[in-house]
């Protein structure tokens, strides 16, 4: 299964989709046709020239769903700064470069990957799972996420929604965790001191846990947690119908079971006088975070301040994390999700401004240099795309069981 999540990856990177450069339309194409190759079944949607998303659905017992969420289109690049063809895959030294490998091509070929799973094993799971790749993220999802939130019936009944903005692992206290974007919009500054406690942020409080559904717009009615009414059943047409039936005598193949994955290997350091920025931008932060356990700097309280044990409560956001991390237990995990509220803005807005529950989650290993995502050299390891496939499937059969 690496090679076919490989494959994906490599082959989305060949894709050129850089905002403002290049239309997603080619890279959703490229989904359909190994979807369908496949079984699953798929549509995709142009609400504009060239401006392709893609949704797949693995139909469950239940209308009630489970999203796969991640985007086509990539942030441009500065050629000259690069080693590797940025627009071209590269597999070197077990890993894979080029433009998007992280952010978030490699995501799209991990759920690409688990969908074809389900296919391939004949799985009909409880909840119905969507899978959208979407366009238009890098420059405010206007064309991709929010369109399909707008003008489709895909997400009426989604209880869970998994995206990216987290899932990086950072050490501290000698222990590993995982990132998981429960939120965002907090704005972090660089001069927090110890025991201080950040100024409060535009959008949401440091230190608050941000609920589901709480940036509602005045008339916008979903509570947290209320299920959706009857009347936002998908209408006829917006969902993709059933496509090819896996061909008689596919069986399922045996083996493909995750195995508990490899650790990460610790990874290279910061460079001397390679100075993490801190901002208002999730990425910077998140290497803030990195590098804290050089012991540069220290990982800043509104981080702290999100910490699992926090989450004791009994909200429907803690059961989901404690979920996920009963997931990383029951494959021989040590990692521990550390809840967090990244400074920027991704498209998992969206699903949160509806009251769905959302969370940013793409495990990879601390080797995976963040830096990477919107800079140059972007290049995910191959072990961690292996690891980030067994987690999110465990994680998505667990959740759709
Ligand atoms: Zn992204």
């Amino acid at each position: 299964m690496l090679d076919y999540v490989t494959g994906i990856l490599t082959g989305l990177i060949d894709i050129d989709t850089r905002c403002g450069v290049a239309p997603e339309m080619p890279a959703a194409q490229f989904l359909q046709t190994r979807l369908s190759e496949e079984g699953v079944a798929c549509a995709v949607y142009e609400p504009a020239p060239g401006r392709g998303s893609i949704s797949a659905v693995i139909p469950g017992a239940e209308t009630s769903r489970i999203v796969l969420h991640a985007h086509l289109d990539t942030a441009d690049v500065i050629v000259n700064e690069w080693h590797y063809p940025p627009l071209r895959a590269t597999v070197n030294n077990g890993r894979i470069y080029g433009r998007g490998a992280l952010d978030c091509k490699g995501l799209c070929a991990v759920w690409t990957g688990i969908c074809v799973y389900f296919m391939k094993n004949r799985l009909k799971p409880q909840k119905t799972v969507v899978f959208t790749a979407t366009a238009d993220e890098e420059s405010g999802g206007f064309w991709g996420t929010k369109w399909l939130c707008d003008n489709t019936g895909l997400f009426n009944k989604a209880e869970l929604v998994i995206g990216e903005g987290g899932g990086f692992a950072v050490e501290a206290d000698g222990r590993r965790y995982f990132t998981l974007q429960t939120g965002e919009g907090l704005q972090i500054g660089e001069e927090i001191q110890p025991g201080e406690k950040p100024q409060p942020g535009e959008k949401l409080q440091p230190g608050e846990k941000p609920q589901p559904g709480e940036k509602l717009q005045p008339g916008e009615k979903p509570q947290p947690g209320e299920k959706p009414q009857p009347g936002e059943e998908p209408q006829p047409g917006e969902e993709p119908q059933p496509g090819e039936k896996p061909q008689p005598g596919e069986e399922p193949q045996p083996g493909e079971k995750p195995q508990p994955g490899e650790k990460p290997q610790p990874g290279e350091k910061p460079q001397p006088g390679e100075e993490p920025q801190t901002g208002y931008c999730d990425r910077a932060t998140l290497d803030y975070m990195h590098a804290s356990k050089y012991g540069k700097r220290r990982i800043d309280p509104a981080v702290f301040s999100t910490m699992p044990e926090e989450y004791t409560e009994n909200s429907q956001m803690s059961g989901i994390i404690r979920q996920i991390q009963q997931v990383l237990r029951n494959l021989g995990r040590n990692e521990i999700l550390l809840p967090f509220t990244t400074p920027g803005f991704s498209d998992n807005r969206f699903f949160r401004e509806r009251g769905i529950p959302t969370i940013g989650f793409f495990p990879v290993g601390p080797e995976n240099s963040i830096s990477g995502i919107h800079g140059s050299d972007e290049y995910i390891e191959m072990s961690s795309l292996k690891m980030a496939y067994e987690i999110l499937l465990e994680t998505v059969l667990n959740f759709s069981r």
